[in-house]
């Protein structure tokens, strides 16, 4: 690689780890985080760490011009559940600085971008059942629409400039290290912490609310691979579905009894609940398999034993 990699929203749940990742790949050196925040001493330590506001245009294009920034994984945005309470400030974060990115890329100052969307692009009247990648996608959160957007934006720079931007819809991701930031799937990392520190929880989701969901390990491994596959194999330049497994909140609560067998849960379904029915309950990814040979490694079990594992 001849430039290096700026990280945006590199202090969030996927940032922190995947700038460790990219760390661990590239040379902490050549992997610049950035955050509005401070990130974890780990993050801040590690290697390079600037506070960055990702809708400062001038900002943004003068620390890639600065630090040589050959590819972008922009990864602040304002999620789900957070955007339904400010809706112009997540309508105005998750496109302003989509579009700063899209045009360094186009002005060839950066070579690649990596965006992140969401199962969050579907909405009532998707098929909720094995989701295909191609079909109605009529979002209804703030949040829905700003990726659905984003993805036809996406593929509108890829079409028109030739820019290089990939992108993953994300499920609802599980991890230890960093905590979730204001999604509707945010539930299955809080149960894990609350199951250790009380043996009880409160849902604020149904207890048969099927979504899909993905262990960190494996979203992290997605990216990179994206980012690592030839262009000529990225044939979905809007995004691409991925799918890890599928879960209600009583089928985790099940699968962390077998660990914590005192463990109970109760349910208080919230506002989330309205936004976590609207989404798909389980997800196809055959196109993410045949262009760039994805296969999610961790199942429901093989998640929770790592989650208690790491978090007791
Ligand atoms: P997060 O909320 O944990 O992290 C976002 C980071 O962006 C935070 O550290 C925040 O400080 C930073 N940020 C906010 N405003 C900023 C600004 N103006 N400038 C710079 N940084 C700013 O979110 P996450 O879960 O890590 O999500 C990362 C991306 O992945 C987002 O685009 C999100 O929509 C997408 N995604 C996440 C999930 C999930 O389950 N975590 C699922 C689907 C898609």
């Amino acid at each position: 690689m001849s430039g290096k990699i700026l990280v945006i929203g590199a202090s969030g749940q996927i940032g922190a780890e995947l700038t460790m990742k990219l760390r661990s790949i590239h040379g902490s050196e050549n992997v610049i985080a950035a955050d509005i925040r401070e990130g974890s001493e780990e993050l801040t330590k590690s290697g390079p760490f600037e506070i960055l506001d990702a809708t400062d245009r001038e900002k943004v294009g003068e620390v890639c011009r600065t630090r040589d920034i050959q590819d972008v994984y922009l990864m602040a945005a304002m999620l789900s559940a957070t955007g339904e309470r400010f809706p112009d400030k997540a309508w105005k974060l998750n496109m302003d600085s989509l579009f700063i990115v899209l045009d360094l890329a186009k002005e060839k100052v950066i070579q690649r971008i990596f965006w992140p969307s969401s199962i969050a692009v579907f909405g009532p009247t998707t098929p909720k059942i094995n989701t295909p990648q191609h079909t109605i996608m009529e979002p209804t959160t703030v949040y829905g629409i700003s990726k659905q957007t984003g993805e036809r934006w996406c593929e509108y720079y890829h079409k028109k400039y030739g820019v290089d931007v990939r992108s993953i819809r994300y499920p609802g991701l599980i991890s230890w290290k960093t905590l979730p930031g204001g999604g509707t799937t945010d539930y299955a990392v809080d149960i894990f912490h609350k199951a250790i520190e009380h043996k009880s929880y409160t849902c604020f989701l149904s207890a048969g609310t099927a979504l899909p969901m993905m262990y960190m390990h494996d979203a992290i491994r997605a990216t990179v691979d994206l980012m690592d596959a030839p262009a000529s194999q990225i044939k979905e330049r809007s995004s691409y579905n991925l799918s890890g497994m599928s879960f209600t909140p009583q089928d985790i609560a099940d699968a962390i009894i077998q660990h914590i067998p005192e463990f109970t849960i109760n349910y208080e379904p919230d506002s989330r609940q309205q936004i976590a029915d609207s989404w798909p309950s389980s997800i196809d990814d055959t196109p993410a398999l045949e262009d760039w040979n994805w296969k999610a490694a961790y199942d429901l079990e093989a998640t929770v034993s790592e989650m208690l594992e790491h978090l007791s």
